[in-house]
């Protein structure tokens, strides 16, 4: 399948997405279905796997956003974009969903962020997290699936803003 100049074929299929969707679901009622969490969706990737993801839970819960921009193209740059939290965050239970961590820059943003509000507790679930060697590497409390050094495409994923509406994940081919 062809994306702009780019190749891509087909790597996590939408049937297995589901399923690991259910299996985090089912981690998440274990640990915060007593707690009221306030989920932060992380936009835009992150807009279809929360979507899903946030269905699976059983418990009371509410739902904010944040928009953060860094990725120009293929690669991790500087934060462009950030919203802030439009919401009372203070003592209560966090929980970051991201579409993919890659070089931690994102998350590390949003954390230092939230920490200014005083939040009870921060957990971060991943829906991919890039395997890569490098020192200090953040990782997400909760990883749908790792993955190598490679550049993917939908379910909410994009490559220049196209390939989100994809129902599985594709890989660019090199
Ligand atoms: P980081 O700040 O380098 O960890 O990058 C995180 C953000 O970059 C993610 O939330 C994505 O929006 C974007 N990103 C990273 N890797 C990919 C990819 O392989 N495909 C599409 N977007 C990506
Ligand atoms: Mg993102």
């Amino acid at each position: 399948m062809q994306i702009q100049d780019l190749q891509f074929e087909a790597y996590i299929s939408s049937e297995k997405i589901q399923e690991r969707v259910l299996q985090l679901g089912i981690e998440l009622n274990k640990k915060f279905a007593d707690q009221d969490p306030i989920f932060i969706i992380v936009l835009n990737g992150a807009f279809i796997f929360a979507a899903d993801l946030i269905r699976q839970f059983n418990g009371d819960c509410e739902t904010i956003f944040t928009r953060i921009k860094s990725y120009t193209g293929t690669v991790s740059g500087e934060i462009q974009t950030f919203s802030g939290f439009d919401h009372k965050v203070n003592n209560r239970n966090i929980i970051f969903i991201e579409d993919i961590i890659d070089t931690g820059k994102t998350i590390m943003h949003l954390f230092k962020e939230i920490e200014k509000l005083n939040p009870a507790s921060v957990t971060t679930i991943a829906l991919l997290q890039k395997n890569i060697h490098r020192p200090n590497l953040i990782k997400a409390d909760l990883i749908g699936f790792e993955i190598p050094n490679v550049f993917v495409v939908g379910y909410g994923l994009d490559y220049e803003e196209k390939g989100r509406n994809l129902a599985g994940i594709w890989v660019e081919k090199t």
